[in-house]
């Protein structure tokens, strides 16, 4: 299995209240958060959530898609420099 760290788009960190820096995956049945500005960091049982976006979670295109993002290359193309 391999876990994506998404942004959670809007969310505020409780500890330094900074935006859009909230990142969230899941493993081994638990979700965690953290946040890339200031180092918060918690983790929560999946099971105890309300079943309410987390009803497709078990989705295998899903889970297809996650890993593809997962393994997907950064290409930073830069023109200016493609010759010495
Ligand atoms: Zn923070």
């Amino acid at each position: 299995m391999s876990s994506v760290k998404r942004f959670i788009a809007g969310v505020v960190c409780p500890r330094c209240a900074a935006m859009d820096r909230i990142r969230a995956w899941e493993q081994n049945g638990i979700r965690y958060r953290d946040c890339v500005n200031c180092d918060f960091f918690e983790q929560l049982p999946i099971d105890d959530e309300p079943a309410d976006e987390l009803t497709t979670r078990v989705n295998e295109v899903r889970e297809e898609q996650k890993h593809q993002d997962d393994v997907e290359p950064v290409r930073i193309l830069d023109p200016g420099k493609s010759s010495p």
